[in-house]
This record gives structure tokens, C-alpha cells and sequence, in this order.
């Protein structure tokens, strides 16, 4: 209970404190700041666990997600199909960075890319990196494969590091939050990323996160973005590895 609230309240103070300083109202277009990473060292960081939200923006669950990390004080990473970007949807995706989350990568059109050319795949990359550019300034550093499925030619064609993560099958509407939340507590460590969807409608992983995210922090877990993750655990991106990434420390292909 005490590492919950020591995390809550120092994670919610930093970010304030860093908000504060980074809102000029003069800014021309619309500016949006992130709260920025890098207040520690890798050695101050303990166990440290990534969750990681695909097939997103929307209206709906994409806010619903959002409120449950805001409540605990803690981030994610927003994995975006480019066609799921619009008007309103990005209101979510500046609401998430605004908050400290990330923004990555997970395809325009969400096919199985491990038979497209390199001309599709890149079309693809490009299409979501300049949304996700126009919305929060800057291009992501982390692509999730749809389906997983991947190749030699998207290692070679996509400029981004490859993430994968322990899943629970919250895609599946017959798995109860109670089930997601079982599942993903049974796999978690340190260093590992998680893979959950925050696809229109998928409220029971709302519910699950209203038990996995307690819990992991009464464990004395920091919840993190995927930059984080990586720095903390002293891991440098090189998207010319071939990793599918789910754990920070991983040196194999999967
Ligand atoms: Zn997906």
C-alpha cells in the first residue's frame, strides 16, 4: 500500500512540476508538450514494466484507458492504426501525450504486412509516422507488427524498433477483465511489456486495468513508456537488430 502511494504521489508531482514549465500560451499553431523522461538515472529506476495499448485512437475506450492511468499517476504507450486517426480521435492521442504517454506505430491499414514490398511496408510506416508527427510534433521510435506477423523485408524497410509484448487475449470478447487480469499478473517482470487493446469497445480490459494497475504497483512496479523502459534498463534502439521486443533485456528474435 505504501509503495502505491509513494509511486502515485511522486509520479503526479513530477508531472505537474514539469507541465507547469512547458505551457507558453504563445506558441503559434497549437504546441503540445510532452512531460519529458530523463529526470533519473538507469540505476534509480527498480522494477520497471511497460503497458502498451493497441488499435487505437478512438472516442470511446481510448479516454476510458486513459482515465485509469491517470487516476494511478502512471503511463503508457498508444500503439495507433493511421486509419483510426481523425479530428476527434486525436483529441485522445494529445490527451495521452500531454499526459506523459507515447505514441507509436502499429500500421495504416492493420494487415498482415509479412508479404507486402518494402514500397507497401514503407507506405504503411510512413502514413501513421506523419499523423502521429502532425498531432504531437514528432515521429515515433516504436512499430507494433499487426498480428505479430513479420519478415526480413520489414526489418529491412521499417526504421523503427520492433515491439511485441505478454498478451492476454483481451481482443477476445468471451475473456473476462478477471481472466485478463489473472493472465497478465501471471507473466509480468521486470523489464517486460504489455500488450493490451484499448479498441473501441473493449471495456473489460478497462476493468481488468483497475486491477492489474493497483496491483503492479503495490508490487513496487514503475509503470513506464517504452523509451523508459529501454533507458532504464540501459538497452540502446537499434531498430537494425531484428528483435521483437518483449522484454527489454531480449536478445533473441522473440
Ligand atoms: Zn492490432
Amino acid at each position: 500500500m505504501t509503495a502505491c502511494s509513494d509511486v502515485h504521489s511522486s509520479r503526479a508531482g513530477e508531472t505537474s512540476s514539469v507541465q507547469q514549465t512547458t505551457a507558453p500560451e504563445s506558441s503559434e499553431p497549437e504546441e503540445i508538450t510532452s512531460v519529458s523522461v530523463g529526470h533519473k538515472t538507469p540505476e534509480e529506476y527498480g522494477k520497471v514494466i511497460a503497458l502498451t495499448f493497441d488499435d487505437g485512437p478512438n472516442t470511446t475506450t481510448t479516454g476510458e484507458v486513459l482515465d485509469v492511468l491517470e487516476k494511478y499517476g502512471v503511463r503508457g504507450t498508444f500503439f495507433l492504426i493511421g486509419d483510426n486517426i481523425n479530428e476527434q480521435s486525436a483529441e485522445n492521442v494529445k490527451r495521452a501525450y500531454k499526459m506523459g504517454c507515447e505514441i507509436a506505430n502499429h500500421s495504416k491499414t492493420h494487415s498482415y504486412m509479412n508479404k507486402m514490398s518494402a514500397e507497401d511496408i514503407k507506405a504503411e510506416i510512413e502514413f501513421t509516422n506523419e499523423k502521429i508527427k502532425e498531432i504531437v510534433g514528432t515521429e515515433p521510435k516504436f512499430f507494433r507488427p499487426p498480428y505479430i506477423a513479420v519478415d526480413k523485408n520489414m526489418f529491412d524497410s521499417i526504421d523503427l524498433t520492433f515491439i511485441s509484448g505478454y498478451g492476454c487475449e483481451d481482443y477476445e470478447v468471451k475473456v473476462t477483465a478477471e481472466q485478463r487480469y489473472q493472465r497478465t499478473m501471471d507473466q509480468v517482470k521486470d523489464g517486460a511489456i504489455i500488450l493490451l487493446h484499448d479498441q473501441q469497445g473493449n471495456f473489460r480490459t478497462v476493468q481488468a486495468l483497475e486491477m492489474i494497475i493497483p496491483e503492479l504497483l503495490d508490487q513496487g512496479y514503475e509503470l513506464v513508456t517504452c523509451s523508459e523502459l529501454f533507458f532504464a534498463k540501459g538497452v540502446e534502439l537499434r531498430p537494425d537488430n531484428d528483435i521483437v521486443y518483449s522484454y527489454a533485456e531480449q536478445t533473441t528474435m522473440y
